[in-house]
């Protein structure tokens, strides 16, 4: 904690655990900090960042809450939900965090992170810590293999609880867009505030867990796999193996239950896994699409998506 808050307080970054996966930080009101982040990840520029807050006070100096947006903050704060919301023009943060939008990304994360942003007293930028367009890491190791040469303190927090990247909903005129689907699945946010979130097309910037190719392992992937070949790796899921299974090198099952929640902590991890294997190609059996298994299947469909160069951003 005391070396993240000095290199934090130098405008360095500093890798930190979070409860979704582990983060790329730095002070969100420092333009040679936020430059920093975008160099340690290859992130292109025009790519905004989220801002990370300790508490409600921090975020409404930041951006303007109305009262559907303190609602959401109320049921899932600190916790796994970004928040865009319109900017304050006085809030300080550095224009590279929102690429120059009228809008801000915002979350609240819980422990560590939350720890750090009370002490530190500002906003911290932070994105995933791994290469742009590469699987987000979940691990300390994950973090120190990708980035390691290029960043001076890895906070060890263990793997990360949840394993995924926060849910994005946009907050505009008394309508919710989701952006990304994440950590805390759509139907609850439902329920909360009782409508439906907009999906789809929605002009304005885009998210880039929401370009084609991300999450992208070395090897192909294949969904939805009704068989496995015996040269592919298999990320299974559930009690009962495809045909082919009994043949392959490589194995690991999400969840060996089917339980979506324990699925989404090892979804990267796995990934990063069965790539190591050496497989050309991971297969994946076929994972139901409800609660958060909306946000693993968006995962995975980047991961699998053709990396065309120009699409692959963090
Ligand atoms: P990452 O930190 O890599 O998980 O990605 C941050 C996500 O927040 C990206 O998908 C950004 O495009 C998205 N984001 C950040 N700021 C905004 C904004 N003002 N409007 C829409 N999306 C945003
Ligand atoms: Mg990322």
């Amino acid at each position: 904690m005391e070396r993240a808050l000095a290199l934090l307080g130098a405008g360095e970054v500093v890798a930190i655990p979070t409860e979704t996966v582990y983060g790329l930080a730095g002070d969100a009101t420092n333009g040679e900090a936020v430059l920093r982040i975008f160099e340690a990840k290859g992130r292109p520029r025009f790519n905004p960042l989220i801002a990370h807050v300790a508490t409600m006070a921090m975020a409404e100096q930041v951006a303007v809450f109305d009262r559907l947006a303190r609602r959401l903050a109320a049921a899932f704060w600190p916790g796994p939900l970004t928040l865009v919301l319109p900017h304050r023009a006085t809030s300080g943060i550095h224009p590279l965090v929102t690429a120059g939008l009228d809008t801000i990304a915002l979350r609240m994360p819980k422990g560590f992170g939350a720890e750090l942003i009370g002490r530190f007293g500002r906003p911290l930028a932070a994105p995933s810590a791994n290469s742009s367009g590469r699987i987000s890491p979940t691990t300390v190791e994950a973090v120190a293999t990708d980035l390691g040469g290029r960043i001076k303190l890895v906070v060890n927090g263990g793997a990360t609880s949840v394993g995924l990247e926060s849910t994005i909903v946009k907050v505009e005129n008394g309508r919710l867009h989701l952006l990304r689907p994440g950590g805390v699945p759509a139907a609850d946010i439902e329920e909360v505030v009782g409508m439906a979130l907009l999906r789809g097309a929605k002009s304005g910037i885009q998210a880039p867990g929401m370009m084609a190719s991300h999450y992208a392992p070395n090897a192909a992937v294949r969904l939805n796999a009704a068989h496995v070949e015996p040269h592919e790796a298999l990320l299974a899921f559930g009690p009962e193996r495809v045909p082919g299974a009994g043949e392959v090198a490589a194995m690991l099952n999400l969840s060996p239950c089917g339980d979506l929640r324990e699925a989404a902590s090892n979804l990267f991890s796995h990934l990063r896994a069965l790539d190591g294997s050496g497989a050309k190609t991971i297969a994946v059996e076929p994972i139901p699409v409800d609660g958060l298994g909306e946000a693993i299947n968006d995962r995975l469909a980047r991961a699998a998506a053709p990396r065309s160069g120009i699409d692959v951003v963090t």
